[in-house]
């Protein structure tokens, strides 16, 4: 008999050396949430800087109170999908309010970010399509397009000069040509160059899709995301989301102007073939997005601490992942047991990032990745520096 799980037997023994070092970097449980930016882990008391909890909402009493109220009234799940059970109304308030947000007509929201990548591209992309992929994407975007069954082309990171000579090269095949890229990457914490790919549509026939999960809410003058950034909206067809980030909650959505856009509905298997979201995530997801409205002032102090951050490491002489800020601060390690005995000075030392290694990095890079919050308070910024300055550099 060949046993099935042999194969894994490699990330059973590379996990084990971990466990016999007494570290467990990636199943560390919280006793018990402070706040959004401290936890208890056992008897102690730990500033939490790799939570992707960009707007520190997740106990913003409107947004708690906005959840309880939806759990005493729709009860603690949908039991189906939105095809074969239909919506709640708050499925569909949040998805006007989201379109509204956005100044797009159309969104389609979905119980998770992953799902909505799945969803997303299995429904735009066939197997006759070509998907044009950055090589750094996040997995759930490679998960879409293993289900999409169209042709994939990885273009080098952030090369648009790289994506115009495969897709030269792709001239005259049939099928449609869609081109996926992220607003802030997720491990390295940079972004898209957006106007060098917009600017490919004038030589180039492409529809062009932008994850915008660690993005939204984060980047632009309105919090719309890269496109709003680099004042290019109308160059992006599509849009995909997270309400896992700086919403504060869980779900995810897409969203468009394109007139069929609504049919995907019925064309996307992730959507249609999983329960829909509770209603306390609806809930606490429309009443976070209305706190990130009504707040702009968080999206500055968020932008404040990451250059806090962003500065103090880099003034301790770490190699970080990207030149410019960004709330998403990599710390590159040499190697992975470097990685695993740094991480874990600094979990001793009282502070949580993300033990980052392969295969959840780009290029097999090794990472003690942070993510900043608009909860940190500078005194915690600064405690943060002072140790990895203690256990790291
Ligand atoms: N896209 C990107 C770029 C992500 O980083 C993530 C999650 N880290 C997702 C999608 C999936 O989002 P979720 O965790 O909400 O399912």
């Amino acid at each position: 008999m060949v046993d099935l799980l042999e194969k894994h037997k490699g990330m059973a023994d590379r996990f084990q050396r971990m466990l016999d070092m007494g570290i467990n970097g990636l199943g560390v449980t919280n006793d018990q949430m402070l706040s959004p930016t401290r936890a208890m882990v056992g008897n102690r008391e730990i500033i939490l800087a790799g939570t992707n909890n960009y707007m520190g909402i997740t106990f913003e009493p409107s947004v708690i109170a906005a959840g309880q109220k939806a759990l005493a009234e729709f009860g603690s799940g949908t039991t189906g999908s939105r095809i074969a059970n239909g919506s709640f109304a708050m499925h569909k308030e949040l998805e006007r309010s989201l379109a509204e947000f956005l100044r797009l007509k159309h969104c389609i929201v979905f119980t998770t970010g992953y799902q909505a990548n799945l969803g997303m591209l299995s429904g735009l992309a066939g197997p006759k399509d070509t998907i044009y992929l950055d090589a750094d994407s996040h997995s759930s975007i490679y998960d879409g397009c293993t289900l999409s069954g169209a042709k994939l082309v990885r273009f080098r990171h952030n090369d648009a000069a790289d994506l115009d000579k495969r897709m030269a090269r792709s001239e005259g095949e049939e099928g449609g040509k869609l081109v996926v890229l992220e607003g802030i990457y997720s491990m390295l914490g940079d972004r898209a160059p957006l106007a060098d790919f917009v600017a490919l549509k004038q030589k180039h026939d492409f529809q062009l899709l932008v994850d915008d999960a660690h993005s939204f809410g984060v980047l632009g003058p309105n919090g719309r995301g890269l496109g709003d950034e680099a004042g290019l909206e109308d160059g992006v067809d599509f849009v995909i989301g997270t309400f896992s980030k700086s919403v504060g909650a869980i779900g995810g959505f897409g969203a468009s102007n394109h007139p069929l856009f609504e049919t995907l509905r019925y064309a996307m298997r992730p959507y249609m073939f999983t329960a829909s979201s509770s209603p306390a995530s609806v809930a606490t997801s429309i009443a976070a997005l209305k706190v990130l409205k009504e707040q702009p002032e968080r999206r500055a102090k968020l932008w404040a601490n990451s250059e806090r951050l962003f500065n103090g490491l880099r003034a301790l002489g770490l190699q970080t992942g990207t030149d410019v800020v960004s709330p998403v601060i990599a710390v590159k390690m040499p190697d992975e047991l470097t990685t695993i005995t740094k991480w874990n000075a600094l979990f001793q030392a009282g502070v949580y990032v993300n033990m980052a290694v392969p295969p959840g990095t780009p290029n097999r890079l090794c990472l003690l990745r942070c993510s900043v919050s608009a909860a940190h308070t500078e005194a915690e910024i600064d405690r943060i520096i002072a140790i990895f300055k203690e256990a790291v550099a």
